[in-house]
């Protein structure tokens, strides 16, 4: 019998939902390059509920205790006295979403000698110490592909959201007033603007593909590069450094994972190599930026907008500058917890899970570290080394 512990995002505040706003999820067939969609045996729960929070336990508990597991769910997460510290010492497995992460230091995995897998329930596995995780032989595996389209969805979003001045304006609206001046004076079209990605993996690629029809020129950098018919396609730019597409663009999209080499990548030097007045999107991790530097260059008009739903650490304490700086669109981490998003990454969850525990093999595009090395999506996404410093933080959120 093995315990397994799921840490997850508070259920909402008026209670866990009876019904919901729509009837059904669309059915897709696979991912944009052919990789299947989540193939567990069985699920145990209603694609379009709300699955990610406490309460929806990610529809694992029939499955996992039929099996005779154990299986503890909690949202406390941080400080000495969390539930999930308490529960380490013989846990087997550990599931966590980024959006509520389960920071795994090298200290609590330490405290885990049982430990065996540590599991997002989502994509971006930053919040385990991977060198740790290397070092104890324990495996790490996240559901590729399960949110990235619904990322890129939300960066079109926010892209939008800050060149047209759309959350401002809307706050006129709830204020009483129609202060059409007030709302336009920073307005803008998209169109012709140059917008450039940083890493065009599945989400960059995606905001690629999705931003081409607004008549934009397109940018990427990536330490892979696209298929040259991908180039010629997008009509998109390559540039060899950050610096050289931080210089033409007016939007830029932050899309790689944090790991050693992207931290603090965002910083006020490479900020001052932007253009006056460019817009930031961020939804890949809060901690590829600085976060003071990013507050200045609001204030002092070096970006004119900025925009995510990535913060460092999570949850923000209140008074995290970001909640507070000027001309910003944050929002609390959702872009890839859709109701949508859930159904495809409890499945992935469940898959990961009975493939463990039957002994079969983890699809090689969930694994970000086995038998000691970077492996599958990790090999080629991330770097060794250890990104969850000053993650301790997050126990200073008070709700
Ligand atoms: P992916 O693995 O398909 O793509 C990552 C890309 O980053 C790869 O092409 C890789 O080559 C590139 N890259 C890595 N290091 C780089 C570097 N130093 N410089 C330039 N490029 C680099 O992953 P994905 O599905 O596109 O997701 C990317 C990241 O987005 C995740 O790791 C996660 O941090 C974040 N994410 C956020 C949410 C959310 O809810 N906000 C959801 C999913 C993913």
């Amino acid at each position: 019998m093995a315990k397994i512990v799921c840490v997850l995002y508070d259920d909402p505040v008026s209670g866990y939902p009876s019904k919901y706003a729509r009837d059904d999820l669309p059915q897709l067939d696979g991912y944009p390059d052919g990789q299947s969609l989540p193939t567990p045996k069985a699920i145990d729960f209603q694609p379009g509920t709300l699955l990610g929070s406490v309460s929806g336990e990610l529809g694992l508990r029939k499955y996992l205790e039929a099996q005779g597991h154990q299986l503890v769910v909690t949202s406390s997460k941080d400080g000495a006295g969390s539930v999930l510290e308490r529960e380490l010492h013989d846990a087997e497995i550990i599931i966590s979403q980024p959006f509520w992460p389960a920071y795994m230091t090298a200290e609590r995995i330490a405290k885990a000698p049982r430990l065996k897998m540590i599991v997002t329930a989502g994509i971006g596995s930053d919040h385990t110490d991977l060198q740790a995780a290397m070092e104890r032989g324990v495996t790490v595996a996240e559901v590729t592909y399960c949110n990235s389209n619904s990322v890129a969805e939300h960066v079109v979003m926010m892209t939008l959201s800050l060149v047209r001045n759309y959350i401002e304006s809307y706050n006129w609206v709830i204020k009483g007033g129609w202060n059409i001046a007030d709302c336009v004076a920073r307005s803008y079209d998209l169109e012709g603007m140059n917008v450039g990605t940083v890493a065009a993996g599945r989400i960059g690629l995606r905001v690629l593909r999705l931003l081409k029809p607004f008549g934009v020129k397109l940018h990427y950098m990536d330490r892979h590069r696209l298929p040259e018919s991908v180039e010629k396609e997008l009509n998109v730019t390559h540039h060899g450094s950050l610096e050289s597409l931080t210089k033409v663009c007016d939007v830029v999209t932050l899309n790689c994972p944090l790991h050693p080499e992207t931290e603090n990548m965002i910083n006020a030097r490479t900020l001052a190599g932007f253009k006056r007045g460019a817009y930031l999107i961020n939804t890949a991790r809060g901690k590829l930026c600085d976060r003071d530097a990013i507050a200045a260059a609001l204030e002092s008009g070096q970006l004119a907008g900025y925009a995510g739903d990535v913060w460092f650490p999570q949850p923000a304490p209140a008074d995290h500058p970001w909640r507070k700086m000027p001309h910003h669109g944050m929002t609390p981490h959702i872009s890839g917890t859709s109701l949508s998003a859930q159904a495809r990454y409890a499945a992935g969850t469940r898959e990961i899970l009975e493939c463990y525990f039957e002994g079969r093999p983890i699809r090689n595009e969930y694994l970000i570290v086995q038998d000691g090395k970077l492996a599958g999506v990790g090999a080629h996404s991330y770097s060794a080394g250890n990104a969850t410093k000053g993650s301790e933080e997050a126990a200073r959120f008070k709700q």
